[in-house]
């Protein structure tokens, strides 16, 4: 029994002795694991605060981007002839309404005839610049307002051969009207009629379009301008699928183009240069 005592004694002191040495140990490892959390723990903190910080200045970045190219993205375009560039003819493209004046706002509420006329215009002016007889200027290349007597103004200060004036359509009390219409003045007969046929002719056979046909009008701009102009209602944008094409980028641009081709024939087959 004695034995089997003094064996269970010198047992416990082992298993003593090994838990010390456990104990210590596990100890070290406690430490070394909450030195190591806390280590963990502030890199991290320190990686969440470098990326939001990164991020803040990212987004600091990407806002000025933004405003820069909205309000620089048609700055190219000139508003007044140079009358150091010898071309042909001369052009105002003249995109309706801006600033505050919205023009038609579609049933989204969001979408306003002022953005789009503007799109469309410049893209018009753009394509019709490449050509080597001909200078565009454009009425705005901004968001803002410009009046209708500034714009004829400019038209006949500028001199130009035409002014084409780009609109949206929008239907009183109803949304079921739809299609494209170009409109001429009868007091002028200096050939605005040939060019508002010419430009509503090749748009409806560019672009997918109810045709609407060419329509006289008392437009005040194109009254008081001293040359062929015509002013293009382009679609309804109280027209919901009329105006989902409208905001569409590849229908803008068929537009523009059936647009700047008619002004071309027009060139081509009718003026007196
Ligand atoms: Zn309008």
């Amino acid at each position: 029994m004695a034995n089997r005592r003094n064996n269970r004694k010198s047992r416990r002191n082992k298993k003593r002795r090994i838990n010390k040495k456990k104990l210590t140990l596990l100890f070290i490892v406690v430490i070394l694991f909450i030195a190591g959390a806390f280590k963990l723990t502030q890199g991290a903190i320190s990686l969440i605060k470098n990326t939001s910080n990164n991020k803040k200045q990212t987004s600091v970045v990407e806002s000025s981007n933004v405003v820069e190219s909205s309000n620089n993205e048609y700055e190219n375009l000139p508003t007044e002839v140079d009358k150091n560039i010898n071309k042909k003819y001369t052009i105002l493209i003249d995109p309706g309404h801006g600033g505050n004046d919205k023009g038609t706002i579609a049933n989204d509420k969001i979408t306003f005839e002022k953005d789009i006329t503007l799109k469309v215009g410049a893209l018009v002016a753009q394509k019709l610049t490449k050509q080597k007889d001909v200078q565009v200027i454009i009425s705005r290349n901004e968001d803002k307002y410009v009046s209708l007597a500034d714009r004829a103004k400019l038209a006949n200060e500028q001199g130009v051969d035409a002014l084409v004036s780009i609109h949206l359509n929008g239907q009183t009390g109803g949304t079921d009207a739809f299609g494209l219409e170009t409109y001429y003045t009868k007091e002028k007969n200096d050939g605005s009629y040939e060019l508002a046929k010419q430009i509503q002719e090749t748009i409806t056979s560019y672009i997918d379009v109810r045709d609407r046909g060419v329509k006289p009008e008392r437009f005040q701009v194109l009254l008081q301008s001293k040359m062929p102009a015509v002013l293009i209602e382009c679609g309804f944008l109280s027209n919901d699928e009329e105006a989902k094409k409208l905001k569409d980028e590849a229908y803008q641009e068929s537009l523009a183009e059936g647009i700047a081709q008619g002004i071309l024939t027009y060139l081509d087959t009718n003026s007196k240069k």
